[in-house]
């Protein structure tokens, strides 16, 4: 495994369940995680998309999130990642309603509980939102948000207490044949043999790729995350989200959340710029809950996304047109955290049984990149 965040280290404890007796290892030049996104993630996990790999991995790996503790602890520790299931709040306008209800349509379909809320059901349910120009919302009460760090951490330990071993090191290059990886080289001047290879470099995954000679189209893209409090006393808020991308939920006696902007240049940049909240976030924010109007921020941070500028969508499988034992689990621009169990198991399966046993995710395998072909999510992001 080559990067040690959530996606790596759920790819090693699952390669470690499935593979017994495999040497599972991972390479993680920084176990403070000082930059992963990982640790700068807002936590949520939702079954409201509209591809039917994004609903069905939300799904497995909510189910997986919700057991977390108990499967993942340790005899001397605890695998607490505080799952609060405070669910998700999607609000659209008069236009958009229609849209919604098919994507509805879809999520029911596929097992999600959804409830579609009139302008005056919001209102009952949350009285400070205002309903000024919205057609309606849709609430998925089983969603929720975790701990990034405690997911990271419970899979981590329990990967290594299954064997797997983390070397703290960087991969800078690789030796590859015609077809095949050989072996990967570290900064240290190591060599690693491997069987199998799996890039899970989060935003770094583009130039991992790029010592393979493989042409991956994930960037890294700035995301501010903030931490405020209202005014005047508010109700508890699932994770709302609108179509201008505004995105935030209750965190203790306030908020977490923001307003993402996909227009943001592509680099590894993790300056703050202080002004955003007060420029951006505030008048989003405060137009729709009015107790917002005299909202505090505490902090803001940022944190990078791995955004796959081909269609948003993460590139999970085998480079099966050139070197067959190089596995992508990257790009997927906002919802790793809680798509790694689900991922991480999918590439586990590939490698383990060279298919997919439990949910088919072929339609987000490279292939649609060197076609040229996106595979876009028609809901919110
Ligand atoms: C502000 C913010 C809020 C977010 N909110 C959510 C959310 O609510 N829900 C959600 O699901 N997702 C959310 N995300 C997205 C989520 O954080 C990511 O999708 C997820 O953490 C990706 O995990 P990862 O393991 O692929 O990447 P990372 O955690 O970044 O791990 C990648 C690792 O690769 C290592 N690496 C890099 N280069 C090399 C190399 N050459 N050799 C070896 N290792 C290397 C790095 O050191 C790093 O530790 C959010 C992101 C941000 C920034």
């Amino acid at each position: 495994m080559i990067g040690g965040g959530v996606v790596g280290s759920s790819v090693a404890y699952f390669a470690s369940d499935l593979c017994p007796g495999a040497r599972v290892c991972v390479v993680e030049p920084d176990s403070t995680y000082e930059f992963a996104s990982t640790l700068r993630a807002s936590g949520g996990c939702r079954v409201q998309f509209t591809c039917p790999e994004n609903i069905d991995m939300s799904l497995a790996s909510l189910a997986f999130i919700r057991n977390f503790s108990k499967t993942m602890s340790l005899p001397d520790r605890p695998a607490e990642i505080d799952w609060v299931e405070g669910g998700y709040l999607f609000i659209v306008p008069p236009a958009q309603l229609k849209a919604l209800e098919a994507n509805v349509g879809i999520q029911r379909s596929r097992g999600c509980e959804v409830n579609v809320l009139s302008p005056a059901g919001l209102k009952e349910r949350f009285p400070s939102i205002s309903v000024d120009g919205l057609g309606g919302g849709a609430l998925t009460p089983r969603d929720g948000w975790c701990d990034p760090n405690g997911l990271l951490w419970g899979f981590r330990r329990k990967a290594q207490a299954q064997g797997v071993t983390y070397v703290d090191d960087r991969v800078v290059g690789a030796d590859v044949t015609a077809t095949e990886v050989k072996a990967l080289r570290l900064a240290s001047g190591t060599r690693i043999e491997a069987a199998h290879v799996v890039n899970a470099a989060g935003a770094w995954a583009g130039d991992v790729a790029a010592m393979f000679g493989m042409p991956l189209p994930v960037a890294p893209l700035r995301r501010f995350e903030h931490y405020f409090t209202a005014g005047a006393p508010m109700e508890r808020l699932p994770y709302v989200k609108d179509l201008q991308r505004m995105a935030f939920r209750s965190e203790g006696a306030g908020f977490s959340g923001g307003v993402v902007d996909g227009d943001a240049p592509r680099g590894f940049d993790f300056d703050v710029d202080h002004g955003y909240f007060e420029r951006v976030v505030w008048p989003a924010i405060a137009h729709r809950f009015p107790p917002l109007e005299a909202a505090k921020c505490h902090r803001t941070w940022s944190g990078l996304y791995e955004q796959c500028e081909l269609d948003g969508n993460p590139v999970i499988g085998r480079w099966n047109r050139r070197l067959r034992n190089l596995y992508t689990v990257a790009g997927f621009s906002g919802h790793g955290m809680m798509h790694a169990p689900a991922a991480g198991r999918a590439i586990a399966e590939l490698i383990a049984h060279g298919r997919y046993t439990t949910i088919d995710l072929a339609r987000l395998g490279y292939e649609r990149v060197e076609d040229n072909v996106p595979y876009r999510e028609k809901g919110i992001l």
